[in-house]
This record gives structure tokens, C-alpha cells and sequence, in this order.
């Protein structure tokens, strides 16, 4: 069977026509779990009597002619869902033993559609990274060459989805998750605006930044796990109640006429020639398809990353104090007392990552710094999203790489945090203004996939996965997939 060669809405058709059941469906993935993942590791827990059990569940349903279009098809979890009686670790020794007494409500919504979950998918401690090399569980390979990152934090899901252990992952976006690993393995991921979807569930690294999505082989099928994921939940506070337009109704509107910036200071230092060149191919590829392009100015681009990396380890250190293995998380053995207690399960439930962002969060917050460095950061933050709204006035998307370069190998930037944060060069932008973005496939700088960034207004999702649907009908990167794994 090679159904794994197919997109999700290609296999929604199959599983209504009754040419594949979901439990056929289901065990194809499972077996090729079985047979593949030991080369890139890219899950952390693999239930597949669960599975099995609700792929035939979704086989009765389908047999009455009951359910959505999502009924019945195979996806996996970032291991930062809490998913109830399933063991939710988020890449942390923290919570090697955490099983979740509830559903997220990104996981709740999309097993109501009827989707099955087949796994929970490695990842980044607390999605603190860019290359997964920072889990507990141990790295992530990416398929397309053994060897290289698949990017992170959300680089478990990426690299199963790149191996087509299953078509489609979810994921988490603070300052890239969700593009960097999209673009490194070569697939298509999309982040929504701040609070399109709920945070209600998913553990949380930085709560002004944090933000679900998926990651799929195509755009039109990110647009319908984001139109099952979308919308307001009164568990999280700061999720919106703008309605949820369709996601797919649109996708055929054509790009004549479409008013694309791209932002001169994209194209800098740092970006590696060959990313420029998939990008400008691109770009040309656009203008050819009648969109109008344009020079944009982000002044304040540059200190984006200075920006992030103050913001996040703030809100990082205030989330994660709760892991004091009293109310949450590892317990260090025989305790002297309270203090040793917090001392020692802290010091031994953490990560180096980890333990660094804290002490930078508890630094920048605390009495005599706060002026100078969060307060500071959060300024800059207004100033780069106000550079946005400057741009939207004349554009309807900015268009970009991705990533400063394609994959990079396994233990190249570990010791050096700067070199490292530095591929969030693009993507942290968008977090810090809330704004939807989104990556899809646009080339290869050395056998390598290059990913190419999209960015709307606050919630015109429908419009970016509208452009990158649109790219995808004239272009066929996103079809490509690594070699061998048959
Ligand atoms: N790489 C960024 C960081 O390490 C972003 C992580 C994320 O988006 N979760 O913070």
C-alpha cells in the first residue's frame, strides 16, 4: 500500500468512498512506526491498541454515513498536548512519569472530528529550541539526511510527518516551532493569529507567544485540521471569539492582483546564498502568477531576536516555577527539607536549556533590571508589530525565508546559545505581533528543503493558506519527499 504517499484530503476521499478503512489506514502508519522510527526517534509513546480501537470506532461511523471529513484519518500529537491516560512528557525529565488527567482542547476538538491519534511525537524540552537536540528523550533526526536537525521545538512532529509516519501532526509555535521544523523537513506548517486557537491544555512555555497549529505535506490540508483546531474556548481567556471563517473556500481564488512585500531587511547578513535563491525563484514565481510584488521596510527587524530572547525566558521562568516537585513534576529522593526539596528536583527535572531560560527570565524580571531589560523588550515589541501594521497598509502578505539557512548538522550550534537563537532570525517576528504565518516548501540549498515564510494580518489565515494553496498548484516542492523510505 502506498497510501502514505497521499495528502490527508486525498485520504478523506478514500476512507468516504470506502476504499481504505480507517483501521487499514491506521495499521499501515502504525507498521511503518514500527519499521522507521528507529532512525530518527521522532516519538516519544506509541499507543496503538488506543489507536486501533478508535480507527474502529471511526469504521462504524463512516459504515452509517456519520461523521466530518476528518473521520477516521491517523494524526500525531506534539508531546506538549496533555491527552487524558496518555503520557504527556514535554521532552522533559520533569515529567517522565506525567499522564495527563484531561484532554487539550485542540486534542479534544480534533478527536470529536473523528481523528485518531497514533502517538505523541519527541520534541524540545518545554519547546525551548531550534534543532530538538534538546530533549530529554534524546535528539530527532531529520529524515531528509541523517546527520542534520529537523529543526524544534516541534521537530519530532515534523520529522514523522517528513517520514510519512503519519499525514499530519500538530505542533507549537513561541518563536518558530512551527516554521522552522516545517521548513527544514520540507512540509507545509501554519501559525495562527494570537488566540485563534485555544492554549487550554498545552503546557506552556511562554504565554503571550505560545500558539497550536499543524504540519502537513499541503496547505489544503493545514487549512482543514486549522478549520477543526480554530475558535473560541472559554477555558482559555485569551483565546478570541472572532468567528472562524472557512478555511477552504477560498483556495481557489487566484493570486492576480495579490500585493506581496518583501521586507528588505530579510535579505542581510546571516542568510545563506543558496536560501536567497529558492526564495527570489519563488518570489518571481509569484509575480509571473499576476501577483504585484514590492519593497517593504521592518525597521526594527534587527532587534527582534534581542526582543524575543528577554520576553520568552520571562514568561518562561514565571510558567515553569510551578514544576517544584511538590505540586508538579519530579520528586528528588529523600528531601532534607523543603528547600532541598525545590533545590534538587528542579535541578535534577530540568535541562541545561531549560535551567539557562529560567535564570535569564529571573534575571530580566527581577527588581533592579525589570526597567532596563523586560519592560524595555516589551517596548520594542510594540515597535515591531507596529512596523507590520505600516506594511499591511500597502501589502496583503510579506513573503520571506523561512530559516537563515536550510538543516544544519547535529551538534553544530549546541554549545553556542547565540548561534542557535539566531535561526529565529524570521520567526519570531510574527509571535511577538501575534500575526499568522506560515511556511511552506520552496526549494533545496544542497538536497536540503528550503522553506519560504508567508505573513498576514491578524487573522487572515484564510488569505495565507489561500497564497500558499495557490503557489502550490504551480509548483511541486511540496510533493517531494526524502528518499528510501518506501
Ligand atoms: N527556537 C525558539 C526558542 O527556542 C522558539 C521555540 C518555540 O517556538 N517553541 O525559544
Amino acid at each position: 500500500m502506498d497510501i502514505h504517499t497521499k495528502s490527508l484530503a486525498e485520504q478523506a476521499e478514500l476512507l468516504q468512498q470506502r476504499k481504505v478503512s480507517s483501521v487499514e489506514l491506521c495499521q499501515h502508519y502504525l507498521d511503518r512506526i514500527d519499521r522507521l522510527d528507529s532512525q530518527f526517534n521522532s516519538l516519544i509513546t506509541v499507543d496503538a491498541e488506543r489507536a486501533l480501537a478508535a480507527a474502529k470506532r471511526s469504521d462504524e461511523k463512516l459504515a452509517k454515513d456519520e461523521g466530518g471529513p476528518l473521520e477516521g484519518l491517523p494524526l500525531i500529537h506534539k508531546d506538549i498536548f496533555c491527552t487524558d491516560g496518555v503520557l504527556t512528557t514535554c521532552g522533559s525529565r520533569m515529567l517522565e512519569n506525567f499522564t495527563a488527567p484531561y484532554d487539550a482542547t485542540v486534542v479534544q476538538r480534533l478527536q470529536n472530528q473523528g481523528m485518531v491519534m497514533l502517538a505523541k511525537a519527541n520534541m524540545d524540552e518545554f519547546a525551548m529550541g531550534s534543532s530538538n537536540e534538546n530533549s530529554y528523550f534524546g535528539n530527532v533526526i531529520n529524515p531528509w539526511k541523517v546527520g542534520t536537525v529537523p529543526g524544534g521545538s516541534s521537530g519530532g512532529s515534523a520529522a514523522a510527518v517528513a517520514a510519512r509516519l503519519a499525514p499530519v501532526a500538530t505542533g507549537t509555535d513561541t518563536g518558530g516551532s512551527i516554521r522552522q521544523p516545517a521548513a527544514f523537513c520540507g512540509l507545509s506548517g501554519i501559525k495562527p493569529s494570537y488566540g485563534r486557537v485555544s492554549r487550554y491544555g498545552m503546557i506552556a512555555f511562554a504565554s503571550s507567544l505560545d500558539q497550536a497549529g499543524p504540519f502537513a505535506t499541503t496547505a489544503k490540508d493545514c487549512a482543514m485540521m486549522l478549520q477543526a483546531m480554530a475558535g473560541f474556548d472559554e477555558r482559555d481567556s485569551t483565546s478570541s471569539d472572532e468567528a472562524v471563517p472557512s478555511y477552504t473556500a477560498g483556495l481557489d481564488q487566484s493570486l492576480e492582483g495579490l500585493k506581496i512585500g518583501v521586507p528588505s531587511e530579510y535579505f542581510a547578513e546571516g542568510l545563506d546564498p543558496l536560501v536567497a535563491k529558492a526564495v527570489e525563484q519563488a518570489i518571481e514565481e509569484f509575480r509571473q502568477a499576476g501577483a504585484h510584488i514590492k519593497s517593504v521596510s521592518l525597521p526594527n527587524q534587527g532587534l527582534c531576536i534581542p526582543a524575543y530572547y528577554v520576553v520568552a525566558p520571562a514568561e518562561a521562568s514565571s510558567n515553569l516555577s510551578r514544576f517544584d516537585g511538590v505540586r508538579f513534576g519530579h520528586r528528588c529522593d529523600n528531601p532534607v527539607d523543603l528547600e532541598d526539596l525545590y533545590k534538587r528536583s528542579r535541578a535534577e527535572g530540568f535541562g541545561d536549556e531549560v535551567k539557562r531560560r529560567i535564570l535569564i527570565g529571573a534575571y530580566t524580571l527581577s527588581a533592579g533590571f525589570y526597567d532596563a531589560y523586560y519592560l524595555k523588550a516589551l517596548q520594542v515589541r510594540r515597535l515591531i508589530s507596529d512596523d507590520f501594521q505600516k506594511a499591511f497598509n500597502d501589502v496583503d502578505v510579506i513573503l520571506g525565508p523561512t530559516t537563515p539557512t536550510a538543516a544544519f548538522a547535529l551538534g553544530d550550534k549546541k554549545d553556542d546559545p547565540v548561534s542557535m537563537y539566531l535561526n529565529d532570525l524570521y520567526t519570531v517576528s510574527a509571535n511577538l505581533s501575534g500575526l499568522p504565518a506560515m511556511s511552506i516548501p520552496c526549494g533545496f540549498a544542497d538536497g536540503l528543503p528550503v522553506g519560504l515564510q508567508l505573513v498576514t494580518n491578524h487573522f487572515e489565515e484564510a488569505r495565507l493558506l489561500q497564497v500558499a494553496h495557490q503557489y502550490q498548484q504551480i509548483t511541486d516542492w511540496h510533493t517531494r519527499a526524502p528518499e528510501g523510505l518506501d
